[in-house]
């Protein structure tokens, strides 16, 4: 079973403390979809996995290190209060923030490391592709097909540019990225463009034995797509 625990957190932006669910421990009983979507038995760990400020909407992966203590700049202070802050809203009975849907939480996380990296194109671009990536999944377990769509071209692009950029993806990554963005383009109904990514798969190979599994995976989605692996 997933293990979440509730922690306090200091907002970068706002300076306010906010509760938040951490995981502790998850798994992958329930299998995994051939866009990686990982699920878990029992509660999902994917909305957990993201940290949403209730007082200002100030989005976050979690960090390794737990220090939330740095400053933001003050042009993304002042773009999350003119277009992420408004969009929080509260329960008139219980004066709480209403929850926030996993996929939003993912959003604004990536569009705020989009703001605070340096503007270079490329930079953070594998973590922002990371994102995106996981709004998409939130829209599957929210039932949501539009929003989906849209989240998995904008992961695709990013994961794109990201192969492009010098030094953000590791030579031993290629082959998976490389299969990841056909299977996100195809997802999104996207069949010739996706074709074309997995004809790719076979050159970003590194280590042919350790890499099989993504060629075959590429032929397989290829030419009789699975929904899930195994
Ligand atoms: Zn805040």
């Amino acid at each position: 079973m997933t293990k979440l625990e509730t922690v306090g957190i200091m907002c970068q932006n706002c300076r306010k403390p906010f509760k938040t669910q951490k995981v502790i421990s998850t798994n992958e009983f329930g299998g995994k979809r051939t866009d990686f979507h990982a699920h878990a038995a029992g509660p999902q760990p994917l909305i957990h996995q993201v940290y949403t400020c209730t007082h200002c909407g100030y989005s976050t992966m979690p960090r390794e290190d737990g220090d939330y203590n740095t400053t933001l700049k003050e042009s993304t202070s002042w773009k999350i209060k003119e277009e992420i802050t408004p969009l929080l809203t509260v329960n008139k009975k219980t004066g709480e923030t209403n929850p926030i849907p996993g996929s939003l939480k993912y959003e604004w996380a990536a569009k705020i490391l989009e703001w605070e990296s340096s503007g270079i194109e490329g930079d953070d671009i594998r973590k922002i592709a990371d994102m995106y990536l996981r709004a998409s999944w939130c829209c599957v377990d929210e039932k949501d097909t539009e929003a989906e769509r849209y989240f998995r071209l904008k992961a695709a692009h990013a994961f794109d540019v990201a192969l492009e950029t010098y030094g953000e993806v590791e030579p031993e990554e290629r082959a998976i990225l490389t299969y990841l963005v056909g299977e996100l383009y195809r997802r999104a109904g996207h069949v010739v463009v996706a074709q074309t990514w997995f004809d790719q798969v076979k050159q970003e190979v590194t280590d042919p034995k350790a890499q099989e599994w993504v060629v075959a995976a590429a032929e397989q989605q290829r030419t009789s797509p699975r929904e899930w692996f195994g």
